[in-house]
C-alpha cells in the first residue's frame, strides 16, 4: 500500500482557500491550529458556548456553523458522528455551493448514506489515527499523527491533492497517510470498538469477578489487570515493538504462560463471533439500530452505562484513587520490562 508523506502533498491546494472548522472539539481544535501554523486561513463555526470561546481566545473569527459553512471553500464537519447529519441538514445543506468540499475524519456518516452532498462538491476524508490533544501534541513537535486519506466524491478532479494538503496541513503526512476508503475507514473502527474492545473489557471484567468470587483481595485483583497502567504500557510496547516482538521485556515464565495458554483459555477462538459482529456491521444493521436508539434518546446505552457504573468494582477504584494515580504517574514501562 501507498503510503504518503510530505513530498508528496502540495499544501498549495488549500494554502489560498478558506478551511471553516465546523465543531471546535478534540479534532476540530486540534486541526484548525495546526492548518493555521501551516499557513491556512481556518475560519470557526460553532455555537455560542464555552468551544467557541476557546476559539475566540485561541485567536480565531468564530460563526455560527451556518455562517461559517458559507465563508469556508473547505468545510471540515468535526462534530460527533451521530450529530452530522443534523448539523449538515440546518446549516450546510441549505446554503452548499459548487466547489466547495466537504471534509470528514471519519467514513460513519457518507458510508452509511447519512449524509448525500451534492454531485457538484468534492467529498474528501482526512481521518487522523489519534485523539485530537495527540494530533496537536505531536505537531508542536515537530511531528504528525498517520491518517487515512480518501475521495468519495472528485467534482473538481482535484479531490486527491486537496486531500493530501489538508492532511498536509494538519502535519499527518509528517507520520505518513494511508489510502484507505471511506467504507475501510468505518468498518475497521467499528469492528474495533464492537468486536475487540467488547473483547478485551469482557476479559478484564471476567477475571475481577472470579479472582474476587475465589477470595483475593479487590484491589490487589485491580491493581495486577489495569490499575497501576502496566497494560497500556504493553500496548504501547506492542505499536513500538512488535504485538509478539514486545514479549522479549517479559520474564521467560510470563512468556511461557502467555504463549501455551493462547489457544487454550478460548478453544476454536473468537472468530466466529467477530465474524458475527462485522456482518453486522456490514449489513448496515448496527447503522440502522444506532438511528433508532438516538431517536429515542438513547435508552439502551444509557441504561448499560448505568448498570456499568453501578459495578462494584468503581467502588474498589474510589478507594485505591490515590494509590492508582501514583502508580500511573510514576510510570510502568520498567516494571514491564522486568515483569514476571
Ligand atoms: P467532539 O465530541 O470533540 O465535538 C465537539 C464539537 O461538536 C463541539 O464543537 C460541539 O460544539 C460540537 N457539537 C456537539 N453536538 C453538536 C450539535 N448537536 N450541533 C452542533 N454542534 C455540536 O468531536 P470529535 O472531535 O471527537 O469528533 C469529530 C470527528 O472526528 C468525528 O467524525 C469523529 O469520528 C472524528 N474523529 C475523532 C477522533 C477523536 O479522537 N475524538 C479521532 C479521529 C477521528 P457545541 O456543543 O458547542 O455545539
Amino acid at each position: 500500500m501507498k503510503v504518503y508523506g510530505d513530498q508528496d502533498a502540495d499544501i498549495s491546494y488549500i494554502s489560498k482557500k478558506v478551511v471553516a472548522i465546523l465543531g471546535y472539539g478534540n479534532q476540530g481544535r486540534a486541526q484548525a491550529l495546526n492548518l493555521r501554523d501551516s499557513g491556512v486561513s481556518v475560519v470557526v463555526g460553532n455555537i455560542e458556548d464555552s468551544y467557541a470561546q476557546t476559539a475566540r481566545s485561541d485567536g480565531f473569527e468564530v460563526y455560527s456553523p451556518a455562517e461559517a459553512a458559507q465563508r469556508g471553500d473547505i468545510l471540515a464537519l468535526l462534530v460527533p458522528d451521530e450529530v452530522q447529519a443534523e448539523v449538515y441538514a440546518t446549516s450546510i445543506a441549505p446554503h452548499i455551493r459548487p466547489r466547495q468540499v466537504l471534509d470528514f475524519a471519519a467514513g460513519y456518516n457518507i458510508h452509511f448514506g447519512l449524509i448525500r452532498p451534492p454531485a457538484d462538491v468534492d467529498v474528501i476524508m482526512v481521518a487522523p489515527r489519534m485523539i485530537g490533544v495527540n494530533v496537536r501534541r505531536a505537531f508542536e513537535t515537530g511531528g504528525g499523527v498517520p491518517a487515512f486519506v480518501d475521495v468519495w466524491q472528485n467534482a473538481s478532479g482535484q479531490g486527491m491533492e486537496i486531500a493530501l494538503a489538508f492532511a498536509k496541513g494538519i502535519g499527518a503526512t509528517r507520520a505518513g497517510v494511508l489510502p484507505v476508503s471511506f467504507r475501510d475507514e468505518v468498518e475497521i473502527d467499528l469492528f474495533t470498538e464492537q468486536a475487540l474492545w467488547p473483547a478485551i473489557v469482557n476479559a478484564l471484567v471476567t477475571s475481577y469477578e472470579l479472582l474476587v468470587e475465589k477470595g483475593y483481595a479487590p484491589e490487589a485483583v485491580l491493581m495486577e489487570l489495569w490499575g497501576t497502567g502496566e497494560a497500556a504500557e504493553i500496548m504501547t510496547e506492542m505499536a513500538r515493538t512488535g504485538l509478539f516482538r514486545q514479549m522479549t521485556y517479559h520474564s521467560r515464565t510470563s512468556q511461557y504462560g502467555t504463549l501455551t495458554n493462547f489457544d487454550r483459555v478460548i478453544p476454536g477462538g473468537l472468530k466466529a463471533n467477530f465474524e458475527t459482529a462485522l456482518e453486522r456491521i456490514r449489513s448496515g444493521k448496527f447503522a440502522e439500530e444506532f438511528a433508532e436508539e438516538k431517536h429515542r434518546d438513547y435508552p439502551v446505552y444509557q441504561e448499560l452505562r448505568k448498570k456499568a457504573l453501578a459495578h462494584s468494582l468503581n467502588e474498589v477504584e474510589d478507594k485505591v484513587r490515590n494509590f492508582l494515580d501514583m502508580a500511573f504517574k510514576a510510570g510502568t514501562h520498567q516494571k514491564a520490562a522486568a515483569h514476571s
